[in-house]
């Protein structure tokens, strides 16, 4: 007997029909004499839904209530969920993040997992009751609803995992497994059967949105063995342990499978980023801490960041980039501190995005980038800006082009299938 904690995400979870196929397969993992409590997210597109309607009510809004309104989607799908479990004569409750409770710290929006008393988590499952969780909700020290940032029932289900000591963590989504590429855009993408928790994190921060980055470094940090795998099977395929999708492990397990390893595992892309220019700013020691200070201390993450040669003496261009749901906050801040910053003017471009490859081999190998900018090049796509980590490199490029951008360094980069073997 196992412990198991499934996640299914927003596309298994739309609508009556397809939440009746996730209960079944809960339902077969319990039968088959696990213990199990199950993470779920939001109907697909209902998250959406409700952050634009925080955004109409108000376009600087409050973090706190979005919380409150966003995080309403994983309150109603986990009780269809129960609902539906008890109509197929499974004891099942919900329990929401109050309920558990799944402590959170830090910024609205953006919480991070603190702790979680499982006592009666646990208690519950032993007693064979299915326990449903919404996911990306928790409670914050002031008893307030919190979210963990878009994707977060990843994390729900994880921590979850850490805190009964599950023994498999099976993230079911709607592709049935980790690939070199997003295989919604690259035909020729292959599954992984195998990645190591290095990799899928630099993979999931640069935006392969299969799985939250907080998820894979809390995996990695409490060793929860964490699997992905599809929820559109058969009513009767075979469960979980038998069917084949991703499985994340060490770099000592990775070692002793001996898989072939690619100096590229993946590549990524991310359509949420903003590129932000200062222009004119002055050329002194302060002046980059007086423009990133204040946006850290707001939570606003800054990623990539140029600081160009100045125009005129004295004065530079700061160009850098931010998630484009802080845009208008970001923007708005800078405005503020104007005079104290001495900028001349703030530029701003939604209509970017950064493409990224990721690779453990590249710790050891050089020309990963030249690669790049070459393949780029050939294809008359312009870099507007470039960052790098032992393991990855990302380009900054315009909106329109990141298709092809993607799919041409995947064939750069030899990850395409010649046939249906999985890497
Ligand atoms: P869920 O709603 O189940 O959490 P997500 O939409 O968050 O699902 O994540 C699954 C999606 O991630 C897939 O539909 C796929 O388009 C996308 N994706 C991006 N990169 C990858 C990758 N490297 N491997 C698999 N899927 C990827
Ligand atoms: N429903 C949330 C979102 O869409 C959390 C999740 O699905 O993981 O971001
Ligand atoms: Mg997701």
């Amino acid at each position: 007997m196992a412990r198991i904690v499934m996640k299914f995400g927003g596309t298994s979870m739309a609508g009556s029909e397809r939440i009746r196929r996730v209960a079944n397969i809960v339902r077969r993992q319990q039968a088959a004499g696990h213990e199990v409590a199950v993470v779920v997210s939001a109907m697909a597109g209902e998250t959406d839904r409700l952050v634009n309607f925080c955004r109409e009510a108000n376009a600087l809004y409050d973090p706190a209530e979005y919380d409150v309104v966003v995080s309403s989607g994983e309150q109603v799908t986990s009780g269809l969920l129960a609902l539906t479990l008890q109509s197929m004569g499974c004891k099942a409750r919900s329990w929401l993040g109050w309920q558990l409770p799944m402590k959170t710290v830090e910024a609205h929006a953006k919480a991070r997992v603190d702790e979680i008393d499982s006592e009666a988590l646990i208690a519950a499952m032993q007693s064979g009751q299915i326990a449903v969780i919404p996911g990306f909700q928790g409670v914050s020290d002031e008893n307030r609803i919190t979210t963990m940032g878009r994707g977060g029932s990843d994390t729900s289900a994880v921590a979850i995992a850490a805190a009964v000591k599950a023994d498999r963590c099976d993230i079911y989504t709607d592709v049935d497994g980790v690939y070199t590429t997003d295989p919604r855009i690259v035909a020729k993408a292959r599954k992984l059967k195998y990645v190591t928790y290095e990799e899928m994190l630099e993979l999931a921060s640069v935006g392969a949105k299969v799985l939250q980055t907080r998820s894979v470094s809390l995996a990695m940090k409490e060793n929860v063995r964490v699997q992905v795998l599809s929820s559109f099977i058969d009513e009767n395929a075979p469960l979980a342990d038998e069917i084949p999708g991703t499985m994340i492990v060490s770099d000592d397990e990775m070692e002793e499978l001996h898989m072939e390893r690619q100096l590229v595992t993946g590549i990524a892309h991310d359509r949420n980023e903003a590129r932000i220019v200062l222009t004119r700013v002055p050329d002194k020691p302060g002046a980059v801490s007086s423009v990133f200070g204040p946006l850290a201390e707001a939570s606003i993450n800054v990623d990539m960041i140029i600081q160009n040669v100045g125009r005129d003496k004295g004065e530079t261009d700061v160009t850098f980039t931010v998630p484009q749901a802080d845009l208008a906050r970001a923007q708005a801040l800078l405005e503020d501190k104007r005079d104290a910053i001495g900028f001349n003017r703030i530029i701003t471009d939604a209509h970017v995005a950064k493409v990224s490859v990721v690779g453990v081999g590249m710790k050891s190998h050089a020309g990963v980038a030249a690669t790049m900018f070459k393949a780029l090049a050939e294809r008359g796509i312009n870099v507007q800006a470039i960052s790098t980590s032992e393991i990855k490199v990302s380009v900054l490029i315009d909106e329109d082009e990141v298709e092809l951008a993607v799919r041409v360094l995947h064939t750069a980069y030899g990850l395409d299938r010649v046939d249906d073997t999985v890497a």
